[in-house]
């Protein structure tokens, strides 16, 4: 993977960098390989997502139009993500296909995106091909037994699995998928999210575990409770804690502390969010 690109202009990974680089994310990838006990999928993937409909979904070629609208109007933006609505690799080809053509249209630009980790092994040395240098992945156990009561079910190809079987599948596609993305040189964020009660308690292990593999952020989020899921009563943890759990998951990964969980159709700078103003251009777009 070509290392010439500007790896300081991703504002994600480069907090000082928030101010005055921007990322839009492109909502190419609607659909989902599993099911997470708490996502609701009228809801944006929580991978990178607050709740909130993506306003429309974009083919590769809309894609390559829209973003030419948003760099005309936000010259800023130095980074594109895939983050959904659904799951980048359970749309693989749409999600390669976006990230190709804007590598070839736009070399400049940072390309990254955000999965669950299911179809990264299959994929990966082509997402490195196409140009994409960051990669998130959402880990959320390293111990099946604990993400078995996370996921209701893991689909793979035509096939369904559930419980432990699911869980132990996902696992080692997470744990092959991040090994592969460093090996080609990229960067990879872990995202965990933070379930009271469910996987508090093994937070450090995910963390020792992910430090093992060479990653280089881990991004410790909290669990928002959403109606219709088997978590909607858990309590939200609030930034207290989640701050005390990143102060002692730091002794083992730098922390990410400025993630504003963006939607699959985010545009602007982190400090200065131009989602709205855009919306009008994204659904003219995808028409
Ligand atoms: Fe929802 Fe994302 Fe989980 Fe898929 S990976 S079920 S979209 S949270
Ligand atoms: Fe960056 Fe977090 Fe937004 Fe993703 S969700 S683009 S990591 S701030």
């Amino acid at each position: 993977m070509s290392q010439s690109k500007d790896f300081s202009k991703h504002p994600c990974f480069n907090k000082e960098a928030k101010g005055s680089c921007g990322r839009v994310h492109l909502p190419v990838a609607p659909k989902c390989n599993i099911q997470c006990n708490f996502c609701n999928r009228k809801y944006d993937c929580v991978n990178e997502s607050r709740p909130g409909v993506t306003s429309a979904v974009l083919s590769p070629a809309q894609a390559v139009h829209y973003m030419d609208k948003v760099l005309a109007k936000e010259p800023r933006i130095t980074v594109v993500g895939i983050a959904g609505p659904g799951d980048p690799m359970a749309n693989a080809d749409k999600t390669i296909d976006t990230m190709r053509r804007l590598n070839k249209k736009h070399p400049q630009l940072l390309f990254c995106l955000s999965t669950n980790g299911l179809g990264l092994p299959a994929h990966v040395d082509e997402l490195a091909e196409v140009g994409v240098s960051h990669v998130t992945v959402t880990v959320n156990a390293v111990d099946p037994e604990i993400s078995a009561g996370i996921y209701a079910w893991i689909r793979d190809g035509n096939v369904m699995y559930k419980g432990l079987e699911g869980a132990k599948l996902l696992l080692s596609r997470q744990l092959e998928g991040i090994r592969r993305c460093k090996e080609l040189g990229m960067v990879v964020k872990v995202n965990t999210i933070v379930i009271p009660g469910v996987n508090e308690h093994h937070l450090e292990e995910i963390a020792k575990t992910m430090k093992a593999l060479g990653v280089d952020v881990l991004n410790c989020m909290g669990l928002k409770p959403v109606a219709g899921t088997i978590y909607e009563n858990i309590e939200e943890p609030q930034k207290a804690k989640l701050d005390a759990i990143r102060d002692t998951m730091e002794q083992h990964l730098p922390q990410m502390r400025h993630c504003q969980r963006c939607r699959a159709d985010a545009v602007g700078l982190l400090t200065e969010d131009r989602t709205k103003e855009m919306a009008g251009c994204l659904s003219a777009c995808s028409k």
